[in-house]
């Protein structure tokens, strides 16, 4: 970026690095920036730094969590028995947004054979002693090829005469992230969760 002090451009080109910044938002974030009074910016590289350091995962869900326990664990006026199961912490936050009142299990990816990922890259063990306390496992991964895969092992190593296990019902887009699904539509999908069978 020409005519830009070298510190300014640095600060621009870090911001088109997020999602959804373009060259000229990260510009104009850029030179608000430099128009900011201190106090605030340094507020603002603080809360970063924080993210970054006291964030890390719930010893129970893996959810994120600054405590060994995320909110949600615990929290004594959800439901324990049922587990939701999803990919990634960011799924909590959407169906959550249902009122969905159980807790959750992340498995921190989706079995992917063609990029490596296997059984061993999931928080599956810690699934597995959860299990046993549960009555109903809600399997919310997404309507792909590796949300499939990873609904059917699950399915595949769980008992399912000792516990209910559902699966979102479709209506959720096909090789589509629960993101990119409305709130009215993720509620009813769980709503109407389907069992599956062994
Ligand atoms: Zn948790």
């Amino acid at each position: 970026m020409s005519g830009l002090p070298p510190t300014l451009t640095k600060v621009i080109e870090s911001f088109s690095k997020f999602p959804g910044i373009g060259k000229k938002t990260a510009h104009r974030l850029g030179l608000y920036v430099l128009k900011s009074h201190s106090t605030e910016i340094e507020e603002l590289a603080q809360a970063l730094l924080d993210v970054k350091n006291k964030i890390r995962t719930c010893n129970n869900c893996h959810n994120i969590s600054e405590m060994e326990l995320c909110e949600i664990c615990s929290d004594d006026k959800r439901d324990n028995l049922i587990i939701c199961i999803c990919e990634e912490p960011s799924d909590i936050y959407l169906i959550e947004k249902t009122g969905y009142s159980g807790v959750y299990h992340v498995l921190g990816g989706l079995l992917s054979p063609l990029d490596g990922i296997g059984p061993d890259d999931l928080h599956l063990d810690s699934l597995m002693e959860r299990v046993k306390s549960a009555s109903e496992l809600i399997i919310a991964t997404d309507a792909s090829v590796e949300g499939d895969a990873t609904a059917l092992y699950i399915q595949k190593i769980i008992d399912t005469k000792s516990i209910k296990i559902t699966r979102l019902a479709r209506g959720l887009p096909v090789g589509g992230h629960l993101e990119y699904v409305d709130e009215a539509t993720l509620t009813r999908s769980i709503d109407e969760r389907v069992e599956l069978h062994s």
